[in-house]
């Protein structure tokens, strides 16, 4: 059966069309499912009896059970949902000062192999559909009963690797009717798959594109990052500037700091001549040592010197608090295997 929740407004208008009803009633639909945030079709009471009946035996609504939750002492939340057909996938819940974030994960394991990321090694299964992305949101809010502010689809997945349910999945959490999340605060982040990039600048959505960079040498990205053979960083980087072009958006770089690996002076130098005039943030991590890992962290000293080189020749960077790290919900750390 398909799920009601997979559907924008504009198509799930045309699927209550196509069943003999008014368009309007896929407004009320929408109303009931994002907004009095129902999990069944008969709480949905301005619709007909006969109407919910139809709803019922064409569409499911995809209510998550929490398998597991864990809370961190800095009050970042980790939830294990089962999406209900024998798979688990793991959603993050975060506190900042401007709200609430949810960390989404785009898909059931993940393609890219990134070495440093503890998704890697896990079999991929499948991908999510946009309902049990936009499902995520509405667990954590219903389980914590309280708003989120913003959404980023960092959790396991790769996003451009999922596009079409990504995308319609933000333009049902961004939709005035939908869950209302200002595109602003949404983020996508890729490990860089160049045409999507492309694709998703033509799609008028003003969510934040973040690239994981982490290295500026070919050589030493596609040993981080295996996707980087098939879009080398010259390519990547001609898309950011093309997506910035196109959209006039800032795009967000993620660099996550690996001891003597992509942290030393020469590698910020050459952060600095990659990123030059280009309207972006960089996102500085401290990367978190997975299980078997060759990578361990900088030392708090050369990440903030990192920080201040950059800042002082013109590239406007950050480091990412770690939230979650002692329940091993920091970046990188979701898999599964740790909650079973
Ligand atoms: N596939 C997407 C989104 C998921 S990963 C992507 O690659 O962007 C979210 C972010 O966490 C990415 O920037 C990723 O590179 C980073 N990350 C993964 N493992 C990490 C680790 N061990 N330490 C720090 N950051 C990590």
């Amino acid at each position: 059966m398909k799920n009601i929740k997979d559907y924008p407004l504009d198509v799930l208008k045309e699927e209550i069309k196509q069943m003999g009803e008014k368009p309007y009633r896929a407004e009320q639909i929408f109303q009931w499912l994002y907004v009095e945030k129902v999990k069944s079709f008969d709480d949905m009471t301005n619709l007909s009896l006969a109407l919910r009946e139809k709803l019922k035996q064409h569409y499911t609504i995809c209510n998550f059970q929490i398998l597991k939750k864990q809370e961190s002492k800095d009050g970042t939340k980790k939830y294990l949902l089962d999406v209900l057909d024998g798979n688990a996938i793991e959603t993050v819940l975060m506190e900042y000062s401007y709200g609430k974030t949810i960390c989404v994960s785009s898909q059931v394991g993940c393609k890219m192999g990134c070495k440093f990321c503890a998704s890697t090694g896990i079999p991929f299964v499948r991908s999510l559909t946009a309902g049990e992305i936009v499902e995520q949101i509405l667990t954590v809010e219903q389980d914590t009963g309280e708003r989120i502010s913003n959404v980023v689809f960092m959790g396991i997945g790769e996003p451009l690797d999922n596009y079409e349910n990504v995308v319609n999945s933000i333009r049902i959490i961004n939709h005035p009717k939908g869950l209302a999340i200002g595109a602003r605060h949404i983020s996508i982040s890729t490990s860089g798959i160049v045409p999507r990039i492309y694709d998703l600048a033509k799609e008028n959505i003003q969510c934040t594109l973040s690239i994981s960079l982490h290295a500026t040498s070919n050589e030493k990205r596609s040993k981080m990052m295996p996707i980087n053979q098939k879009y080398p960083i010259e390519q990547l980087i001609q898309a950011c500037k093309d997506y910035i072009a196109m959209t006039n958006k800032r795009v967000s770089f993620e660099y996550a700091l690996a001891k003597d690996n992509n942290d030393n002076r020469e590698d910020a130098k050459q952060l600095v001549q990659l990123l030059k005039g280009m309207l972006c943030h960089v996102n500085l991590i401290p990367i978190n040592p997975i299980e078997n890992g060759k990578f361990s962290k900088s030392s708090n000293e050369n990440i903030i010197d990192f920080r201040d080189y950059l800042n002082e020749h013109g590239i406007v960077a950050t480091i990412r608090r770690e939230l979650g790290s002692d329940i091993d919900a920091a970046c990188g750390q979701l898999r599964k295997k740790n909650l079973k």
